[in-house]
């Protein structure tokens, strides 16, 4: 039997926080409401005629007794819940999972996330009403998704028990985007919760007001062999194959994932993991960073595609394209309008696929200077990928420690030279030529 957190690999601290947290919020809907939990009926549901208050009974006992609360000894039993949460880490550490698991432990009729009721299975499949999920498609989220969404998240829970609204990569909202939130964060309604996720604190993920009214939730790089073990056991991923793509995905768990499902993604790594061996001179560092370009922009284009032409025949046939009734005619009027906002949305997505793919091959290229510059270092540390191991001790024997972190610095000045906004092109050109020349 497994529970919502069971997904939250090597996240241990965490979900004892989240556990505490979800049990603190069933002790503050229990006594908010003490005629529904004291009656046997739980609120919402009804699918634990016997089970839930009792379950509810034990958790309060938890939060009331010492040291459950964690940061006032002694308080209110809701102490160990807020309404504003931040879930930090770096990319694949699993935030948004985090995330989504404590939104359905908030919603579960048992209130810990057993995993198996209603609340637990709506909210995990994204289908329950009171939970809203914001995934930033294009380069960032704006002020009127914003406030449109913080306005929702004002009204009653019709389960009985949270609004919550998650916002997946927070760092992308824009200023505007942000204030709106900051506003609903500052006066929040009484059932209404905001998870966050973004890669860290600093101010430029989260802005220091919104920080400052949130619950951090600190996430780590899940090791290599927790990101395999989750592998071999939800996925029924055979072991050495697990053991291989979590090496190579570097603690992201949703790319080892793929790595070891799908071909495709594969034969993208190889091409990526065959640059330092085609870099033999100027025009050659020029074919190899126009390769990557490519393969990122085709990528991009094949993931982003279907979603694409779905949407614009959903619009179109919301706007009464061939309709002849009485509403027809009128729809077509702004439809012009609509479809070239849909057009910009559509754009901005795909610039960020593009990126999301380059920022996917950069890390693996910089996992294989990685691994040049531990062998150069005789650092006792498996290599990030094996299968070029050999490859990366030559390098490591031909340009020395130096030389190896020099072109790890070119690939990571990359990234942050992409991430700055600097066109692509221009900074994987210059990326392959730091990488020839060393
Ligand atoms: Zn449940």
């Amino acid at each position: 039997m497994t529970d919502v957190f069971a997904d939250l690999v090597g996240q241990d601290e965490a979900v004892v926080t989240l556990r505490r947290a979800a049990a603190s919020a069933a002790a503050l809907l229990r006594a908010a409401a003490p005629a529904v939990s004291r009656t046997g009926a739980p609120a919402a549901g009804g699918a634990d005629p016997d089970g839930g208050h009792d379950d509810l009974d034990a958790l309060a006992e938890q939060v009331d007794g010492p040291g459950a609360a964690d940061d006032r000894p002694g308080a209110d039993p809701g102490a160990g819940m807020t309404h504003a949460w931040i879930f930090t880490g770096p990319p694949g550490s699993g935030r948004s999972v985090a995330a989504r698991a404590f939104a359905a432990a908030l919603q579960c009729i048992h209130g810990t996330g057993c995993g198996h009721c209603p609340g637990c299975h709506t909210t995990l499949a994204g289908t329950h009403a009171d939970v809203r999920l914001v995934v930033p498609e294009g380069l960032s989220i704006g002020v009127n998704e914003m406030r449109a969404l913080v306005l929702r998240a004002a009204s009653t829970p019709s389960g009985g028990r949270w609004q919550i609204v998650i916002i997946e990569d927070a760092d992308r909202l824009t200023e505007a985007a942000g204030n709106a939130l900051l506003k609903a964060i500052e006066e929040p309604p009484p059932r209404t919760v905001f998870l966050l996720c973004a890669p860290s604190t600093h101010p430029d993920d989260i802005s220091v007001t919104i920080r400052s009214r949130c619950r951090v939730v600190p996430l780590r790089q899940p090791s290599a062999g927790a990101v395999a073990e989750v592998l071999v056991r939800r996925d029924a991923i055979a072991p050495d194959v697990a053991e291989w793509a979590a090496a190579a995905a570097q603690g992201h768990v949703g790319r080892a994932r793929r790595l070891a499902r799908d071909p495709e993604a594969r034969q993208r790594r190889d091409a990526v993991l065959a640059v330092p061996r085609r870099l033999t001179g100027v025009g050659a560092a020029f074919d190899a960073a126009s390769a990557l370009i490519e393969a990122a922009e085709a990528e991009a284009a094949a993931s982003v595609a279907e979603v694409d032409e779905a949407e614009r025949a959903a619009l179109q046939t919301a706007l009464g394209a061939g309709g002849t009734g009485r509403g027809a005619a009128g729809a077509m009027r702004g439809a012009a309008g609509q479809l070239k906002d849909l057009e910009k949305r559509q754009k901005s997505r795909a610039t960020r696929a593009q990126r999301d793919a380059l920022d996917r091959a950069l890390v693996d290229l910089a996992g294989f200077y990685r691994d040049a510059l531990t062998m150069a270092l005789r650092a006792p540390v498996a290599p990030v990928h094996t299968d070029t191991a050999a490859l990366a001790g030559a390098g490591a024997q031909k340009w020395d420690a130096d030389g190896a972190l020099r072109r790890l610095e070119a690939v990571l000045e990359c990234r942050a030279a992409i991430e700055a906004n600097v066109k692509p092109r221009i900074a994987v050109e210059a990326m392959m030529l730091a990488l020839w020349k060393g």
